[in-house]
C-alpha cells in the first residue's frame, strides 16, 4: 500500500518494465482522498500526496465559520464508496463533513501516503517523467501528476483603501479566527455570497450589532433543512441498498432543477426566482429593506445561495443592510461613500477566492518548459476539466470548466477518476509511456464550449460572478451535468496520444 522503496529510473515506462507507475498527487482534500482510493482499488498502489497543511480535508479544514453547511444534500455529498447512514441532517454542517473525511481517511489507510505540511512549488515535465518539488523534501520523480487543488481556496482579499489601519480584528472566513470572540461586539462583513449568508445567519443572535456591507444583492432560495431522525439511521444502517438510490434520488432533484435553469432553462430560471422572491417576502416585512435586497440580474446567474437564515437574522433590530459603496477602511471602522463611519470591533472579509488558479503559484512546466501560468494566462482552460495539451501525464480533478455549481463536487470527482482510470489501464494494455490530449480536440472542445457558453444564465443573466474569467466568459461545463456523466463514461481513446516512446 505504501510508497516504492526504489525510485525510477527517468527512461523507463512503468508499463513495459511491468512495474505500478508512481503517482503524486497535489492536495489532500477530497478529491486528493477519494483518488488515492480509486486508485489502489484500480491497483495502482505506488502514491504520494503532498498537502500544504497541517492536516488534510481542504475546503473543510479551511473553512471553520459559524454556520458553515454544504447545500448539497449529504446522501449524494458522500464517496460512493462509502455510504453514511449516521449524517444527522438532509445537508451536512462542516464539522461533520471534516468528521466524515477524517473517517474516510483512516479507514482507507489515506495518511501512510500523505506528506503534510508539503506545498508542492514545482513540477516539471521531462519526458516521460514529472520532477516535483514541494518545501521540505528532496526533489521526487514521478510517472503522473494528478492536481487536486479544487478551486476555492486562494482567499481574495479587498482592494480596499486604509484596509491594513483597521486597530480591530479583521480575517477572511476561509482563515477564521477562533480566538476571537463574537460575543456582544460591533461585527462588520464584507460580502453577501454563500460564505457571508451562512455567517451572518448563524451570528447575528449573539452580536451586539451586525452591519452587513453588500455591493451586489444575491438570490437566495430557503435550505430545506431536515435533522434526521435515530430510527431512520437504524433503517438506513440495516439497509445499505437504500443509499444508492437517495443519492441518486437528490441527484435527479438538482439535475432537473438548479441545473437546468443555470443553463438557460427559461422555465426553471424563473420557478427558482419566484421560489426567492416568495421567500424574501415572507422573511423580510420592511420593504425598503426588501427593494435593497432584490437583486436586478437573473437567478442562477451568480452561484445561488441556499440559505433561510439570512433574511430572518438582516431584519432583526441589531442588524443593518449597508449598500453604499465602501470609501475605506479605518483605524475604527468602515467608512461608506455617504460620509458616515461605520464604527466595528469585528471585521469579517467576505470576499470569496481567487479562482483561476487551481494549481498555481506552484510552477507548472510542461514539454518544452511551458508554463502553464503563461499558457493558461489567467483564463485556466483544460479538456474535460482534466488534461491540457504539452501537459502528458497531467490530470486534474475538479479543473477549469468543469461542472461546478450547486452539485456534488465528489460524484464530479468520482467520475473523472473512473475516466483517468481507464486511461491508465490503457496504457497498461499498450505498454505506453505518456499520454497526451490531442491539441486539435483540446481547441474544438473548448471552441464547442465557448460556443455553448453565452446562452447559459451565467452569461445571459446579467450579472458579475467568480464564473466569468479574464476573457469576459463563464469558465463552467455549458451543457446539462448529465450530458457530463455520460460522456465520461467511456473514454474516446482517439481524443488522446499514446506515446510508447519513453
Ligand atoms: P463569493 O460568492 O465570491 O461572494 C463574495 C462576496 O464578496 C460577493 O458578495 C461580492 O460582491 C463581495 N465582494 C468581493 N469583493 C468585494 C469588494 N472589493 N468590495 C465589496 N464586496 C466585495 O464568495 P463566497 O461567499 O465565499 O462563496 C464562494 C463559493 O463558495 C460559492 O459561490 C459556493 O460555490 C461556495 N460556497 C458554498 C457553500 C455551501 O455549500 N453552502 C457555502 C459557502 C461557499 P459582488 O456580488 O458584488 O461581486
Amino acid at each position: 500500500m505504501g510508497q516504492a522503496e526504489s525510485i525510477p529510473d527517468i527512461n523507463s515506462c512503468w508499463a513495459k518494465d511491468g512495474r505500478t507507475p508512481r503517482i503524486a498527487i497535489v492536495g489532500a482534500g477530497l478529491s486528493g482522498i477519494g483518488a488515492v482510493i480509486a486508485l489502489r482499488q484500480a491497483g495502482y498502489t505506488d502514491i504520494s500526496v503532498y498537502e500544504k497543511a497541517d492536516k488534510i480535508g481542504g475546503t473543510w479544514r479551511d473553512n471553520r465559520y459559524p454556520g458553515l453547511s454544504c447545500d448539497v444534500p449529504s446522501y449524494w455529498y458522500s464517496y460512493s464508496f462509502e455510504p453514511n447512514p449516521d449524517w444527522s441532517h438532509r445537508f451536512s454542517y462542516g464539522p461533520e463533513i471534516f468528521k466524515y473525511i477524517e473517517f474516510v481517511a483512516k479507514k482507507y489507510d489515506v495518511m501512510s501516503v500523505v506528506k503534510l505540511n508539503s506545498p508542492v512549488t514545482e513540477m516539471t515535465y521531462l519526458g516521460p517523467k514529472w520532477t516535483l518539488k514541494a518545501e521540505g523534501h528532496e526533489a521526487q520523480i514521478f510517472d503522473f501528476v494528478i492536481s487536486a487543488t479544487g478551486i476555492l481556496h486562494h482567499p481574495n482579499y479587498p482592494d480596499i483603501k486604509g484596509i491594513d489601519s483597521f486597530k480591530g480584528d479583521m480575517f477572511h472566513t476561509a482563515r477564521w479566527d477562533d480566538s476571537v470572540s463574537l460575543e456582544g461586539k460591533r461585527v462588520g462583513i464584507i460580502g453577501t455570497g454563500s460564505t457571508s449568508a451562512q455567517i451572518v445567519g448563524a451570528v447575528t443572535k449573539k452580536v451586539k450589532h451586525m452591519s452587513v456591507f453588500q455591493r451586489t444583492p444575491h438570490w437566495i432560495a430557503p435550505l430545506p433543512q431536515k435533522k434526521y431522525s435515530t430510527l431512520w439511521k437504524s433503517v438506513l444502517r440495516a439497509c445499505p441498498w437504500l443509499h444508492p438510490h437517495l443519492s441518486n434520488f437528490y441527484k435527479g432533484q438538482m439535475l432537473s432543477s438548479f441545473a437546468k435553469a443555470t443553463i438557460g432553462d427559461v422555465v426553471e430560471q424563473r420557478k427558482i426566482e419566484q421560489l426567492c422572491l416568495d421567500t424574501l417576502a415572507k422573511d423580510v416585512p420592511d420593504a425598503k429593506l426588501r427593494a435593497k435586497l432584490t437583486p436586478s440580474y437573473k437567478a442562477t446567474c451568480k452561484r445561488l445561495i441556499f440559505c433561510s437564515d439570512f433574511y430572518p437574522a438582516i431584519s432583526s433590530d441589531n442588524a443593518e443592510l449597508v449598500t453604499d459603496s465602501i470609501e475605506g477602511i479605518e483605524p475604527e471602522g468602515i467608512r461608506t461613500t455617504d460620509g458616515r463611519l461605520h464604527e466595528l470591533d469585528v471585521l469579517i472579509v467576505a470576499t470569496g477566492f481567487k479562482v483561476s488558479e487551481f494549481m498555481l503559484p506552484a510552477k507548472v512546466f510542461g514539454e518544452n518548459k511551458r508554463e502553464l501560468s503563461e499558457v493558461w494566462d489567467g483564463a485556466p482552460r483544460a479538456h474535460r476539466a482534466m488534461t491540457i495539451p504539452g501537459f502528458p501525464n497531467f490530470w486534474m480533478l475538479e479543473g477549469p470548466t468543469g461542472p461546478v455549481g450547486n452539485l456534488s463536487l465528489i460524484s464530479i470527482t468520482e467520475t473523472q477518476l473512473g475516466y483517468m482510470i481507464q486511461c491508465l489501464d490503457n496504457m497498461k494494455a499498450e505498454k505506453a509511456a505518456t499520454v497526451v490530449v490531442k491539441q486539435d480536440v483540446f481547441e474544438s472542445f473548448n471552441k464547442a464550449m465557448a460556443e455553448a457558453v453565452v446562452s447559459t444564465t451565467w452569461a445571459t443573466g446579467g450579472c458579475d460572478s467568480w464564473y466569468i474569467d479574464k476573457t469576459g466568459t463563464p469558465n463552467l461545463y455549458p451543457w446539462h451535468p448529465s450530458r457530463f456523466y455520460e460522456e465520461m463514461q467511456q473514454v474516446d481513446f482517439s481524443e488522446y496520444e499514446f506515446s510508447q516512446q519513453a
